[in-house]
């Protein structure tokens, strides 16, 4: 099993495009249960990439500022993520499922605070800087490979909290802050209930006075802008600037213009790229992927062909006459891959993986063969004895679904065939 350390690129894959799904490049995996990767939205291939990106998009759909109802929601993303995000978890969930996670180690199911893992993935620096400081403001910011490619700057508007001018943050009049009568400046208030004959239950629930402050101010002393909030919300727009060769998760830091809390250090605000695909190229690393079809007759005899570039420039490669372009071949223009983050003036490698369109059935008609043939390769000759079976061949359907089930119980997904990325210089 090479999951993990294993980033190497494999033509065909996640291309979505089913006339190249063959059976050598169709990858699955056997598992005992799905649900943590339905969950997140990704396949029990995922490559830990998919997986981390999986959770930063759901994580900032679902989380509590966003979307205050969805808790268990953003619960269960959180947790999911936690076990699949590491390789040890992963494996023992993907043989005994979730109930080996639950007693796995020392018996009970110990999950993270989905604060924690969000504050820990995005940068916000747990629990204990949460407590000292302001909340981390923490927004995606939709690019295209283009924006990646030539580096553009974006204006972003946010909301955030930032202290009431009016009282300076004390919520009202100087002097004007009380002791909470109804929980006595504790927060919270106990409830006793009685849930049977001489039993009771004690239920503690923040106060509603005080919204668990301990503290608050008498409706008249409150002040008329914050109405006793100490921070009013404010629209600010920030510029963003994404640089060339940026990519994909990147995260880029505001620091302190995040939300602002009486006598706390404000937080941050976290921006996060977010690439939109492109219909062309692939990104991998500092190397673009595209695939280009080709005709038969080109592959066999040579052709020119224009590649648009992300800056709008048209590139002509030339595939010399007899040079056989074999369908999958890989090719690569050097220097015109991805600009290289913090030194854009070198770029990454452009690798082209060419697809050869084969005519269709009976395009040319049956006298003309011969001459075709005398052109090609010999072919094999076979001698037909009474001893051998001769068998019809029908068309195959890959989709068909016993097939499919019965390759995946059977194939590993690390088989697939491995494009040696070699670079040939046009
Ligand atoms: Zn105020
Ligand atoms: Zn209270």
């Amino acid at each position: 099993m090479a999951r993990g350390g294993d980033q190497s690129w494999r033509p065909g894959e996640s291309d979505g495009q089913p006339e190249e799904r063959t059976a050598q490049n169709s990858r699955a995996k056997m598992v005992k249960e799905t649900q943590y990767y339905d969950i997140l939205g990704v396949k029990p291939s995922a490559s830990p990439e998919e997986i981390k990106k999986a959770y930063r998009k759901l994580a900032l759909k679902y989380h509590p500022d966003k979307n205050p109802d969805e808790g268990e929601k953003f619960k269960l993303i959180s947790q999911a993520y936690e076990v699949l995000s590491d390789p040890k978890k992963r494996d023992i969930y993907d043989q005994g499922g979730e109930q080996a996670i639950k007693e796995g180690g020392s018996g009970s199911p110990s999950f993270s605070s989905p604060m924690d893992i969000f504050d820990m993935f995005f940068g916000g620096g747990g629990r204990m800087a949460r407590e000292r400081r302001g909340k981390n403001v923490v927004h995606q910011l939709s690019v295209t490979l283009e924006d990646l490619y030539n580096g553009v700057t974006k204006k972003l508007a946010l909301q955030k909290n930032v202290i009431c001018e009016k009282c300076e943050g004390v919520g009202g009049k100087k002097g004007s802050v009380e002791k909470c009568p109804l929980c006595k400046g504790r927060g919270m208030q106990v409830h006793i209930q009685q849930v049977g004959p001489g039993v009771v239950q004690q239920i503690q629930t923040v106060c509603v006075e005080c919204k668990g402050q301990g503290e608050r101010i008498s409706p008249r002393d409150r002040c008329e802008i914050c109405g006793g909030a100490k921070v009013t919300r404010e629209k600010k727009i920030i510029e963003v600037h994404v640089e060339k060769g940026m990519k994909d998760g990147q995260k880029i830091l505001f620091h302190g213009e995040g939300d602002q809390e009486p006598e706390l250090e404000p937080g941050d605000v976290i921006i996060v790229l977010d690439q939109k695909d492109h219909s062309v190229f692939q990104r991998r690393g500092h190397d673009l992927i595209m695939k280009m079809k080709i005709q038969l007759s080109e592959a066999l005899c040579g052709f020119k062909k224009m590649i648009k570039t992300l800056d709008d420039r048209v590139l002509v490669i030339t595939s010399k006459a007899g040079e056989v372009i074999k369908h999958g071949d890989l090719k690569c223009v050097h220097d015109e891959g991805m600009p290289i983050y913090k030194a854009p003036l070198e770029k990454g490698t452009l690798i082209i993986q060419f697809l050869v369109t084969f005519p269709e059935k009976h395009w040319l008609p049956p006298d003309k063969l011969p001459q075709l043939e005398a052109l090609l390769p010999p072919r094999h000759k076979v001698r037909v004895t009474d001893d051998m079976d001769q068998v019809e061949l029908k068309e195959f359907d890959p989709s068909e679904q016993g097939w499919r089930q019965h390759r995946e119980a059977y194939e590993d997904d690390d088989d697939g065939p491995r494009a040696g990325v070699q670079c040939q210089t046009a």
